[in-house]
């Protein structure tokens, strides 16, 4: 028999987190988001999920060739567009549509054969001061692309750094409009935060939302909002079962480093979880874990291949527990009980999008 871990995607979930994503932004079309190997869930296992979107985007083109291979003949969206002049004829073999970041890929352009014109998304750094032209070289760049034969119709589009936060979008998205007002073409600004939270407005909304994160059931503004309040659903569940249980008295320690000391009678259960399946080392005592569906807590250190957890609220609950019980580690479990991606990714200093994208390789998958 394999170790008992497996992560579960839920293409329902993420059906209804496209639902949920379309609501926001109703007169919007919507890129589902699918770089990162579809944010750790495997691009072949949530593209029966997120079918329903309008176009997928992502940035590795040979995850753009695993998107036309299952069939899909709508639009794709290379976020950063092509990295050498050669990539450009796969985008015109597989009528892949590209950003347009700098003047080198313009360049790159002018000098490609091709017999069908290229639908591009000339890209704004309006603040976020990654890929982009400033307001102030937007029109020449426009101007020049718009010249070239091998450009069909150009999109415009930018990125905000804090949809999530306080700060907002409001100076971003004035520095768009003013450098974009007359120009023609479709808009797309927000990225799952902007939609969540902004697109009440219809300029936030544009043509085109590019929808992440929400898609995978986290909330992209947690802890200020969770995946409950956006009325997400997880769409990856990582659980596994208990190896052992031990009995600990007043003084006894768990793991490596003695990181918990019992302070009475405690019965702790052992996981088959570690950090090698993408489980977060930095996870220590506290953090939520549920067993049979109760929600209890690690104990103790994270090891490579085991966690340990508190047994105490299924034993007051008058549960049974013992070799062989589940342990969801986030996501669904058994009896509907969801403990969101999110809480663990706080309690390990970081976002759910690094674990949904960390899921080992030796962790088993299957979609139901
Ligand atoms: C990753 C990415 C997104 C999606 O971001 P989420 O926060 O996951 O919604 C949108 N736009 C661009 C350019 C991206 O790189």
């Amino acid at each position: 028999m394999p170790r008992p871990i497996l992560a579960t995607i839920h293409t329902t979930a993420l059906q209804h987190n496209l639902a949920r994503v379309r609501r926001a932004a109703p007169d919007a079309k919507v890129w589902a988001v699918v770089k990162a190997n579809a944010y750790g869930h495997g691009i072949e296992r949530a593209f029966e999920g997120l079918r329903g979107a309008d176009g997928f985007a992502l940035l590795d083109l040979a995850e753009a060739e695993r998107v036309r291979h299952l069939g899909w003949r709508g639009p794709i969206l290379l976020l950063e567009g092509v990295f050498e002049p050669r990539d450009l004829e796969l985008c015109s073999r597989l009528g892949l549509w590209h950003a347009v970041h700098c003047d080198e890929q313009i360049d790159w352009l002018s000098r490609h054969k091709t017999h069908v014109p290229h639908r591009v998304f000339l890209k704004m750094n309006s603040g976020m001061n990654r890929l982009g032209f400033t307001p102030q070289r937007f029109r020449s760049a426009w101007a020049r692309l718009s010249a070239l034969p091998q450009v069909d119709e150009i999109s415009l589009m930018t990125h905000f750094s804090d949809a999530d936060g306080p700060r907002g979008i409001a100076h971003q998205m004035a520095a768009f409009s003013a450098a974009t007002q007359d120009l023609p073409g479709e808009r797309s600004l927000s990225n799952s935060a902007a939609t969540l939270r902004h697109a009440q407005d219809a300029g936030v909304r544009a043509d085109w939302v590019r929808a992440g994160i929400v898609l995978y059931g986290s909330a992209p503004d947690f802890p200020e909002h969770d995946s409950a309040h956006w009325g997400v659903q997880p769409t990856m569940t990582l659980s596994t079962r208990l190896l052992a249980v031990q009995q600990l008295q007043a003084g006894d320690t768990v793991g490596y480093g003695s990181r918990f000391t019992a302070e009475g009678p405690l019965t702790i259960g052992v996981a088959a979880c570690g950090y090698a399946d993408g489980y977060p080392r930095h996870c220590d005592t506290g953090t939520p874990v549920l067993v049979n569906g109760v929600r209890t807590r690690l104990v103790g250190r994270v090891s490579m291949d085991m966690v340990t957890v508190d047994l105490t609220p299924l034993q007051q609950a008058g549960m049974e527990v013992g070799l062989g019980s589940e342990v969801t580690l986030w996501g669904r479990a058994g009896n509907g009980a969801v403990l969101p991606i999110d809480e663990v990714a706080q309690a390990a200093g970081t976002v759910g999008y690094e674990l949904m994208c960390a899921l080992a390789q030796r962790v088993p998958v299957v979609v139901d």
